[in-house]
C-alpha cells in the first residue's frame, strides 16, 4: 500500500518557496499548502480590527476561531477571499509578530497537520521539517542571500529596494531568534542555495530530490 508523502520546504522570506512548492505540488499531483498564508490571515484579521499583532491574549482566541481555507491557490478567512490583502508589507510584518506567539503557533500547527491526513502534500514555511512534520520523507531548506531575495521581491511586487531589504532582514531576524520554533534547517534537510539559480533550475533540483527520496513520488512501504 502506498504511504502519503510529505515534502517540507522551509527557508527565509523570498527564497522562492512559494513558486517552487506550487510547481512541485502540481507536477507530483500533491496538495500545496502555504503555511505562511495562515499566519498572514490571522495577522490580517488583527490589523483590520486594530488589534496589536503582538497581543497574545487577543491573538490566541483569534487564531482559535479563525476559519482558514486554502483552496485552489486562494486563501479564505472566515469564508472571505483575502488572497490579495494578506500580501501587503504591513501584513508581512504583522504576520512575523503574530507568529512569535506560542498559542497562535500551536493552533496553526494543528490545522497544518490535518492536511496530511487527506493527501500527499508539499508544505512550505519556517518550521515544517522541524516541528509540523518532523517525520516528513523529504525536507528541503531553500536559501538565498538577503540581497538576492530583496531583488526578487522588488521584481515581483515592486517597491524600494533598500526598504524591501530592510524589511526582509527584520523578518529574518524575528523568525530566527523567536523562542518558539525559530527558523532553522532540520538536520536531515537538503540545503539548497538558490542565489545563482533561476526558477526552472530550482524546480528541477527540488523535483530531483523528491524523486530520489521517494519511489518516484510514491511512498515506500515500511
Ligand atoms: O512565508 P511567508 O513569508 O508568507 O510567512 C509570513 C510570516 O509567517 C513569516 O515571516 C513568519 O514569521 C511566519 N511563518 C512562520 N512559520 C511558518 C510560516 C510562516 O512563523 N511555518
Amino acid at each position: 500500500m502506498d504511504k502519503r508523502i510529505i515534502v517540507a520546504i522551509d527557508g527565509p522570506a523570498g527564497a522562492g518557496k512559494s513558486t517552487v512548492a506550487k510547481a512541485v505540488a502540481e507536477r507530483m499531483g500533491f496538495l500545496h499548502v502555504d503555511s505562511g498564508a495562515m499566519y498572514r490571515a490571522v495577522a490580517l484579521w488583527a490589523v483590520e480590527n486594530n488589534i496589536d499583532p503582538g497581543d497574545d491574549h487577543k491573538l490566541v482566541p483569534l487564531a482559535e476561531s479563525a476559519e482558514i481555507a486554502l483552496t485552489g491557490g486562494r486563501v479564505l478567512l472566515n469564508g472571505r477571499d483575502v488572497s490579495t490583502e494578506i500580501r501587503t508589507p504591513e501584513v508581512s510584518q504583522a504576520a512575523s509578530k503574530v507568529s512569535t506567539i506560542p498559542g497562535v503557533r500551536r493552533e496553526l500547527v494543528m490545522k497544518q497537520q490535518e492536511y496530511a491526513l487527506q493527501a500527499s502534500v508539499v508544505m512550505e514555511g519556517r518550521d515544517i521539517g522541524t516541528v509540523v512534520y518532523p517525520r516528513a520523507q523529504v525536507k528541503i531548506y531553500l536559501d538565498a542571500s538577503p540581497e538576492v531575495r530583496a531583488r526578487r521581491r522588488v521584481e515581483e511586487t515592486g517597491g524600494d529596494y533598500a526598504q524591501v531589504l530592510r524589511a526582509i532582514r527584520e523578518r529574518d531576524d524575528r523568525d530566527a531568534t523567536r523562542a518558539d520554533s525559530p527558523l532553522r534547517q532540520a538536520e536531515d534537510a537538503v540545503y539548497l542555495d538558490t542565489s545563482d539559480l533561476d526558477e526552472e533550475e530550482v524546480i528541477a533540483a527540488v523535483l530531483r530530490i523528491v524523486r530520489e527520496r521517494t519511489s518516484n513520488g510514491r511512498g515506500v512501504t515500511s
